[in-house]
């Protein structure tokens, strides 16, 4: 469970990012932050794994404050993809996939299998392994962002915008094995996306923001249908 508790960002130039924002994000689920670009959903994203920091308020992970743990290490337990995948280049896919599990120190032969295993799974056959990102289509290398992200099997995913540069046909695609991915993973996910659709396709629950970082609404995808 991750719970945001009157959490505001303001940055250093004034702007008010993210404004007294509460809410729980249920373990096990998909919450999905969705309004207009520049309402707030990377910024609120950002502060649940501290590469951004709250001016105020606090963000739990069951009943941990995340301020008060290392970075590094509440990292371990929280994967992040971005839009773009945001893979490293000069790196094969199979050392991108293994990028947090060698930092952590990870058995590097069970590690090894269990990227390979991943691969598979997020729907890349295991060939493209020894390949580098340049080879790889955009929703390839989305997979791949999915594969590494989950690698060191984190129990809470963070996912900005991934399936956001692909053309619609892989978009659906991407969705429809992401669901799959997530009925048998469970994991605690955070889903940003400025694409209503895809938030009421994919969230158990969708926090709608508005710009100025105010949380309009929280509700089932159900309900927002039937507005
Ligand atoms: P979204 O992800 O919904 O597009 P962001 O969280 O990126 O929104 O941005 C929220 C607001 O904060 C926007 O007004 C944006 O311009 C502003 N903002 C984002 N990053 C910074 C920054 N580093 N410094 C100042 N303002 C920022
Ligand atoms: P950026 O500068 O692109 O915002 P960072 O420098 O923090 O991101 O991270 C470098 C790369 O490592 C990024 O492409 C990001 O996707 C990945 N990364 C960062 N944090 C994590 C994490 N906790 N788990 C997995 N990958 C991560």
């Amino acid at each position: 469970m991750i719970r945001f508790d009157a959490v505001t960002k303001r940055y250093p130039d004034g702007t008010v990012a993210v404004d007294a924002l509460s809410l729980e994000a249920p373990s096990g689920q998909i919450t999905v932050f969705v309004g207009p670009s520049g309402c707030g959903k990377t910024t609120s994203l950002r502060m649940i794994n501290r590469m951004i920091e709250p001016t105020s308020g606090t963000i739990w992970m069951d009943d941990q404050d995340t301020g008060k743990v290392a970075p590094a290490q509440l990292r371990r337990g929280i994967g992040y993809v971005i839009q773009h995948a945001g893979l490293f280049p000069h790196r094969t896919i199979l050392d991108n996939v293994l990028t947090v599990p060698d930092l952590i120190g990870m058995d590097r032969k069970a590690s090894r299998a269990r990227a390979m295993e991943l691969l598979e799974r997020v729907g890349l056959e295991t060939r493209f392994a020894s390949r580098y990102p340049a080879q790889l289509s955009g929703g390839q290398q989305q997979r791949v962002g999915v594969a590494r992200a989950l690698a060191a099997d984190p129990p809470v995913m963070l996912m900005d915008e991934p399936f956001s540069a692909v053309d619609p046909v892989v978009r659906e695609q991407l969705q429809a094995e992401f669901l799959r991915l997530q009925q048998e993973l469970g994991k605690t996910i955070v889903f940003v996306t400025h694409d209503i659709d895809e938030a009421i396709k994919l969230g158990d629950q969708v926090a709608v923001l508005n710009v100025g970082g105010v949380l309009a609404q929280l509700a089932a995808p159900a309900e927002l249908l039937s507005r």
